[in-house]
């Protein structure tokens, strides 16, 4: 028996109670919803666990929660299940497989990743230079040569968007999304870039325990926008180099260097503070088991922004070459594994905003 068949009738069965409760209905979209719904086909189920923002809230305030003899836990379920959604819409449909043991693959996929970026480095320039001084213009190019750099970057990361897109279209089928408004999908993105939901009510979710807290809320703030920053740093570098023949490295006070210390900053202050809570939560009310999916997200993206600053301040010594190594070894994993990882959540997340802002304006 595979896990969607034990995940999905426990989601019905949770769904079936809380609709004839309805005591949490005030507490986050997911119960307006179910509201909506008599019946709760597959694809409703998913998008509602996608809707789900894990708050907790619910766990504690649910009179039917364990040693009940219905032992709801909706978090835990849903957050079962979002996994379940995101390995079922996986794009080609065998790699679903990957959210298995998910720590494990992108651990792997990390070392490999590395491997391949040092070995191509001395095959390709020469052995020694990895710890030489290279300086100036074009001096990135010494260590990885141009269209080396150019083929890993757009080949990995086009297959990363295009598995994704086919994913998300996947998933906007099965859950009956319909027709697109231009209006749902700002309401969604302007729920998503302030993150809305997890505030809460203005005292925020149980992050660790029963006591309400503002910090996943912030941190998860800081690791959006310190990856959008990022990835806005790197789109500058590229137009500033293919189109205006500027190479790099570029000074301090240029456009792509300061939005990739912003975001960088950002990026490890908040992987850093959502890896804490992590470890802190109670286990009890979430999916303990896809645990290693959430650490190897947050320790891939931390790693990625430590290395790019590293390679920033150390960019004019011996040490630019290995760091550079390294950073693209990180930066090829992080694109090798978006779409087979934690990071899809912010997709699956986002269309499940769009679809309950059309539910809510056809009311
Ligand atoms: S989580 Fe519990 S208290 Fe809340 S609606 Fe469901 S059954 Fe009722
Ligand atoms: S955990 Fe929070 S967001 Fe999820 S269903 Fe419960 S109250 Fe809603």
């Amino acid at each position: 028996m595979s896990a969607t068949d034990t995940v999905l009738p426990e989601a019905r069965r949770a769904m079936e109670i809380c609709n004839a409760c309805r005591y949490c209905e005030g507490y986050c979209p997911v119960f307006p919803a179910m509201e909506r719904r008599r019946v709760f086909a597959d694809g409703d189920l998913g998008h509602l666990a996608n809707l789900c923002h894990n708050c907790k809230g619910c766990w504690h305030a649910c009179q039917y929660a364990p040693p009940h003899e219905f032992g709801i836990n909706l978090p835990r379920t849903f957050a079962e299940l979002r996994v379940e959604t995101y390995a079922q819409h996986a794009w080609p449909g065998a790699l679903g497989r990957l959210f298995e043991r998910n720590g494990l693959w992108v651990s792997l996929a990390t070392a490999l990743s590395l491997g391949a970026v040092m070995l191509l480095s001395i095959l390709l320039t020469g052995p020694g230079v990895l710890t030489g001084v290279h300086t100036g213009e074009g001096s990135f190019y010494a260590v990885i040569p141009y269209w080396v750099m150019v083929t890993l970057g757009s080949v990995t990361f086009g297959y990363a968007v295009l598995a994704m897109a086919m994913g998300a279209r996947s998933y906007w089928k099965a859950s009956g999304g319909g027709r697109v408004r231009l209006g749902d999908v700002r309401a969604a993105l302007g729920a998503a870039a302030t993150a809305r939901h997890l505030g809460g009510a203005g005292e925020g979710c149980n992050d660790v325990d029963d006591r309400f807290a503002q910090g996943r809320r912030h941190y998860h703030l800081a690791t959006m926008w310190g990856f959008l920053l990022c990835f806005a740093a790197t789109s500058v570098a590229t137009l500033m180099d293919h189109l205006l023949g500027w190479i790099a490295p570029y000074s301090w006070y240029s456009l792509p260097v300061v939005l990739g210390t912003v975001g960088g900053v950002g990026l490890m202050i908040g992987t850093a503070g959502l890896f804490a809570i992590k470890l802190r939560t109670d286990p009890e009310p979430d999916a303990r088991r896809h645990f290693g999916m959430d650490y190897a997200l947050l320790a891939l993206l931390h790693l990625t922004a430590l290395t790019g600053l590293a390679l920033l301040f150390w960019r004019h010594t011996s040490a630019m070459g290995g760091l550079l190594a390294i950073h693209l070894g990180f930066v090829l994993a992080l694109f090798l594994t978006l779409p087979y990882g934690k990071f899809v959540h912010g997709v699956y997340r986002l269309l499940a905003l769009v679809r309950d802002a059309g539910e809510r304006r056809a009311e």
